[in-house]
């Protein structure tokens, strides 16, 4: 007889009771392949079944008007809008009165919901919509059909999961009922001791809680507890990754700064900010240690940031290393290397530009040169570390905007000597507060609150489409008082994409011809985009920062770093379509100084929501505001979903909320790395799921 299997959480969902290969495929749409994802598929929301409330005594729209009924379809109908849209409405009844229950757009229920079928709803209780008085169920948390004659199915707080057409709320129940009575082994993840010491629950009472909880007390333990094994977890793969990188490798021990640093201080035509002059203390003190800098450097667009990654080659180099300074794109690594050179051109320090286009011959010269230490400071994109570039003796690899550089990239550069350079990570990037830990727990953190004294806020204001002439003419005002500006577009050209409203979206270079034959005919300006070739590009951009192309119709290819503090308008076009936080860099462009400026959100949509939206950005001028906005309107998945680290491991956690959490998690992180004792009980967990990453970042 064959062996039975043995049924663990890493099991194969099929293997559950009830699971044909049907289901299995679709409950692997819902992220349920294994037993294990199952324990962890958390209910969205719970249902209060202890008591059911006669439909004759459901009190509607009162803050807690949230009520199980019972009722039989007394009559049922469907109403269709445009392609795929749909209203299935039922009225039922328990004799005491009747109660409307809509569903929208699950056309399949068609089928089973019929009259004469009893079924219970759970929800929030208010009038129904034209309905002269009936009430009807106006949020749906969940709803179950039952036999005729069938009693409450089950009492007390009952988990509702997210369902689906071939998995619904009642079967979900049943798997996860079935899974949490067969006993299986719900092992420990987190060290005895702090599981002690920081008064978690055990894992499998979390688990049976948070799906079955008996009382509200109960869930908010098991979710506390859980939130904390998700961040603990998280946070432990980073600090491990931090300790193996710099246990590994020495770091460069450099001197205190001397005379070329301090020369380069007093040559600045401004004095360090505060915030500035603390950033760079910890930086300096970091060099000056054995260990590997590893820094983050948070700062808005426009707090200066640029001028402290300067200080830091130049302290490098003072050492007699190399400092590489990478940014996202090329027209920031031409515009960064043409203000260090002149910045530093007395200063006998040799910079050069790595960058995409530059001619075979070209780049040979500059790697050898590289490779000769006859460039002191090495200004590029990314190429610079990614691409097999020999420096003599790396000192400190500075990349900014670090939002386009991952966690590999970052480790890459632990493998440029044999002493480990330090690295400096620059962001503009506005993440809440809660979350940098989360995902950059890796890095130190120094950060950059104010702005530099005297710069004018800049107003911004949200417009209508129809207002686009008036827009214009005062944009022409502006310039003929000797101002520049931008004007943003979504798209490059007409064809790219269509509006899902088909509402015309006029592209950059549609603009483009509008404006240079109407309104500004007797003005230069520009149109720079992606397409555009490189050197077309830069010669657009090397006009604008003249002063020869008064306003420049762009892309968001300007959209990071871009310096021109003459430029103090910005016209965003069809701003809807934009990412908050991507406005907010692209406003970042203009208040650079000293002169009033002015950011005109055009609206090409009339919804409430995207109005919403762009108010965020009138109202307040912080990006971490502006994040965190972005964040409640568009949900954590969104926000983070193009980041490396932690996202797809939320599960439970609340971004907004859960700081406290985060922070005792942190904590409880930090006790585990200084003790090898229970490091050594939750290592090999923790290389077995962040094996992939680990991985990139050794064969990096
Ligand atoms: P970001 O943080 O976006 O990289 P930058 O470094 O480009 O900001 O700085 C924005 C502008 O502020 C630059 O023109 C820079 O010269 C100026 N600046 C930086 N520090 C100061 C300071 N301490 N006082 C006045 N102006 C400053
Ligand atoms: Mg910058």
């Amino acid at each position: 007889m064959a062996e039975a299997k043995k049924i663990d959480l890493k099991s194969d969902i099929k293997f559950m009771k009830g699971v044909g290969p049907k289901r299995a495929a679709s409950l692997q749409k819902l992220g349920i392949s294994t037993i294990g994802d199952l324990a962890s598929y958390y209910p969205r929301a719970y249902e209060d079944r202890s008591c059911v409330t006669a439909i004759g005594d459901l009190t509607p729209d009162d803050e807690n008007s949230i009520y199980t009924a019972i009722g039989v379809i007394v009559n049922i109908k469907e109403k269709l809008f445009g392609r795929n849209r749909s209203i299935l409405m039922a009225t039922i009844s328990d004799g005491t009165g009747y109660l409307q229950v809509n569903w929208f757009n699950q056309r399949f229920l068609k089928k089973s919901l019929v009259i004469g079928k009893r079924i219970l709803v759970y929800g929030k209780i208010g009038y129904a919509y034209g309905g002269r008085g009936m009430l009807a169920v106006t949020r749906l948390i969940s709803f179950e059909q039952l036999e005729p004659g069938e009693a409450i199915p089950q009492q007390g707080i009952l988990p509702v999961y997210q369902a689906t057409e071939s998995i619904n709320q009642r079967y979900i129940r049943r798997l996860t009922e079935n899974l949490l009575e067969s006993g299986i082994e719900i092992e420990e993840i987190i060290p005895e001791s702090i599981r002690k010491k920081y008064n978690l629950m055990p894992r499998r009472s979390a688990v049976c809680s948070i799906h079955y909880p008996k009382n509200n007390d109960e869930l908010a333990k098991a979710r506390d507890s859980l939130a904390f094994e998700e961040l603990y977890i998280i946070q432990c793969g980073l600090l491990l990754l931090k300790k193996d990188s710099q246990q590994e490798v020495d770091g460069i021990r450099h001197l205190m700064s001397g005379s070329l640093v301090k020369s380069v201080v007093n040559s600045l035509p401004f004095s360090l900010t505060e915030d500035q002059a603390n950033v760079w203390h910890d930086i300096e003190r970091d060099m000056e240690r054995n260990i590997p800098m590893r820094r983050l450097l948070e700062g808005d667009v426009g707090s200066g940031k640029t001028v402290i990654a300067l200080l830091a080659l130049v302290k490098t180099v003072e050492n007699g290393y190399q400092g590489a300074f990478m940014a996202p794109t090329e027209i920031l690594a031409r515009q960064h290397f043409a203000k260090f050179t002149e910045m530093l051109k007395d200063k006998k320090i040799r910079v050069g530009l790595l960058v995409g286009s530059l001619t075979a011959k070209n780049r040979r010269e500059t790697l050898e040169r590289i490779a000769g230490h006859e460039l002191d400071i090495v200004i590029g994109t990314h190429a610079v570390i990614q691409e097999n570039v020999r420096f003599d003796r790396l000192g400190l690899a500075v990349t900014d905007e670090q939002h386009r550089f991952g966690i590999s990239q970052r480790a890459a550069l632990d493998k440029k000597g044999e002493h480990a350079p330090d690295v400096l990570v620059m962001t503009a990037t506005p993440i809440p507060r809660t979350m940098t830990l989360t995902v950059y727990g890796d890095l130190d953190v120094s950060r950059i609150e104010h702005l530099p004294p005297g710069r004018q806020p800049i107003r911004t204001f949200v417009r209508e489409n129809d207002r686009r002439q008036l827009i214009y003419e005062f944009v022409k005002k502006e310039i003929e008082a000797g101002r520049q500006a931008y004007v943003v577009c979504p798209l490059i050209e007409e064809s790219e994409a269509s509006d899902e409203n088909r509402c015309h979206v006029p592209s950059a270079e549609e603009v483009y011809a509008e404006l240079s034959q109407g309104i500004f005919r007797n003005i230069p300006i520009g149109l720079v985009h992606g397409r555009l070739k490189k050197d077309e590009k830069q010669q657009v951009m090397d006009d604008f920062y003249a002063d020869k192309l008064k306003l420049l119709v762009a892309t968001t290819v300007i959209e990071v770093g871009v310096d021109v503090p003459n430029a103090s308008i910005m016209v965003i076009e069809n701003a809807d379509r934009f990412g908050l936080a991507q406005l907010h860099q692209l406003r970042g462009r203009i208040g650079r100084g000293p002169y009033s400026s002015y950011c005109i959100l055009v609206a090409g949509s009339k919804s409430p929501l995207s109005r919403e939206r762009l108010e965020v950005l009138r109202d307040t001028s912080s990006g971490f505001e502006v994040a965190e906005a972005d964040l409640r309107l568009r949900g954590a998945g969104q926000f983070f979903g193009t980041m490396q680290h932690g996202a797809g491991d939320l599960k439970i956690v609340n971004v907004m909320k859960d700081t406290d959490i985060l922070l005792r998690a942190r904590q409880a992180a930090i006790e585990t790395m200084a003790d090898e004792k229970t490091l050594e009980s939750i290592r090999p967990y923790l290389t077995d799921k962040y094996k992939d990453r680990f991985s990139q970042i050794n064969d990096a």
